[in-house]
């Protein structure tokens, strides 16, 4: 497939994040003048899933295969580099909707999979010696309303009961929930440990190891296109670029998120492009505000939510918003703009220190930019990982439907798995229904659109 203007490519100019707003080095870097004719392997993609899949297909390896980076606009400029910088598994959230569809051994997986990544990133940030503002910490669940704080309770308990401890997660009921998270208006929380991170940092730090161990990196350089050659033996994929020439590739791997389905068409209405809202809060200099040493999601309903994280600097970083723009798709729903902001939600983070927690009325708290981002939302809440259906050697890591953060890094090591030591998906690690598959590329759900509609999204950061 090639370019046009109705598939997903990233579109010029992103609103600029927080996170981005001092770009590094390598934002624009590309490793040599021109394109390598050929290299083992071409990932498509420069976030998370890109990045992560380059350093573990070269960590420790005494053979490292040549690996060519081809990212469409600034390295780290998707997703990644725009989003809230939450670090937070659902532990409990997602686990009664996916039990009931898929039984509890596979939903307990999914959790522990997500668990899993906050000792990874801490590990990995420790043992490469990261500056990416890494914290270990506890979230809260926020729920502001009654039924959702009741249910979520009664969730809980049911799966104690089945036997899913859940040893880390603290429910704490209406009556002291105030107190304990500090939020108004709370009608019930919960708290287990999380991370919040600077994405943009940790990603350019993998890319750095990358080129160090001879990756090359090219960014503004969209790919426009893949098709099989007549040699399958040596190089089977043709990777081309919209305007630098084209490489010849023994395995592609899409890392390409929202954007997958422009270049795999199957993918089209499987991952598809969702746009949100993020801002930063600060406070001035000559005022205080109470410290928050815990990050927050809150919760009106299964699918009205904010996220938030306290920074090391003391401002604050919340996205969501999606009170005011949910119920007209045409702003979030397919859409790839990110050079714009989501028009009715984009005054919402004024005030909202001030509006939701105790403490911070006279903090004199104002937001201080806001940006926007493309998800890849999974038309059935899983992300694809594994091997494209009936395409040898192509291989994808995407559909991380807005909260990519507990779930790339391990789903990446699969890859790697996968492709350093020949090994089939269901040795790499990676929960069973990340598994990408032909079944799933044939289902009509949508997941995204039911939970609209039906207000049965289990809300995920
Ligand atoms: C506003 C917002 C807030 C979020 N908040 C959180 C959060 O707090 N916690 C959390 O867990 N998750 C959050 N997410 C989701 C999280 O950011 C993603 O799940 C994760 O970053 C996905 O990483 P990725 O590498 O798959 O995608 P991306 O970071 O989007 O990377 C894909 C890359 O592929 C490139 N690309 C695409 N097509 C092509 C092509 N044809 N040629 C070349 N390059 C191409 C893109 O330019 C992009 O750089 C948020 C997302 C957004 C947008």
């Amino acid at each position: 497939m090639t370019i046009d203007d109705k598939t997903p490519f990233p579109v010029p100019n992103s609103t600029v994040s927080f996170w981005r707003a001092q770009p590094d080095k390598l934002d624009d870097h590309r490793s040599t003048e021109g394109l390598p004719s050929e290299c083992d392997i071409v990932i498509v993609g420069a976030g998370y899933a890109g990045a992560s899949v380059a350093y573990h297909l070269l960590d420790n390896n005494p053979a490292p295969p040549s690996i060519v980076i081809l990212e469409a606009r600034q390295a780290c400029s998707g997703a990644t580099g725009r989003n809230g910088g939450h670090l937070k598994p659902s532990l409990y959230a997602s686990m009664g909707n996916m039990s009931a569809k898929y039984g509890l051994e596979a939903a307990v997986e999914l959790a522990e999979f997500e668990k899993a990544h906050l000792h990874s990133i801490k590990d990995l940030v420790e043992k490469e010696n990261i500056d990416c503002d890494f914290q270990l910490t506890r979230a809260f669940d926020v729920f502001l309303s009654r039924t959702q704080s009741e249910k979520v309770k009664n969730d809980i308990e049911a799966l104690r009961m089945a036997g899913v401890l859940l040893p880390d997660v603290q429910y704490t009921p209406e009556s002291k929930a105030e107190n304990v998270c500090g939020v108004k208006n709370a009608k019930g929380c919960t708290s287990f440990t999380a991370g919040s991170i600077w994405p943009y940092r940790l990603i350019i730090h993998l890319l750095r190891i990358a080129l160090s161990r001879g990756v090359n990196l090219q960014t503004h350089t969209p790919v426009s296109k893949i098709s099989e050659t007549p040699d399958p033996f040596t190089n089977r994929w043709t990777v081309t670029t919209s305007s630098r020439g084209s490489i010849k590739a023994k395995k592609v791997i899409f890392a390409t998120n929202a954007y997958t389905s422009a270049l795999l068409p199957q993918y089209k209405g499987k991952i598809v492009p969702v746009r949100g809202i993020c801002s930063r809060i600060v406070t001035p200099e000559n005022k205080l505000s109470p410290y928050l040493p815990n990050t927050y999601s809150l919760r009106w309903s299964p699918t009205i939510y904010d996220y938030l994280i306290p920074r090391p600097d003391g401002s604050i970083v919340v996205g969501g918003a999606r009170a005011d723009y949910l119920s007209d798709l045409s702003n979030w729903y397919n859409v790839i703009d990110d050079s714009k902001l989501i028009e009715p939600a984009k005054d919402y983070f004024d005030g909202y220190m001030q509006r939701h927690f105790h403490g911070w009325e006279d903090s004199g708290a104002y937001t201080d930019r806001v940006w926007t981002g493309v998800m890849g939302y999974s038309s059935d809440y899983l992300p694809h990982v594994g091997c494209v259906p009936g395409k040898p050697e192509l291989y994808i890591i995407a559909g991380f439907t807005g909260h990519g953060m507990p779930q790339v890094f391990l789903s990446a090591k699969g890859i790697s798995k996968m492709i350093r030591e020949n090994r089939p998906f269901k040795e790499t690690g990676v929960p069973r229904l990340y598994e990408t598959s032909e079944a799933r590329l044939k289902s009509t759900e949508n997941a995204i659109l039911a939970a609209v509609e039906g207000g049965t999204l289990k809300a995920q950061l």
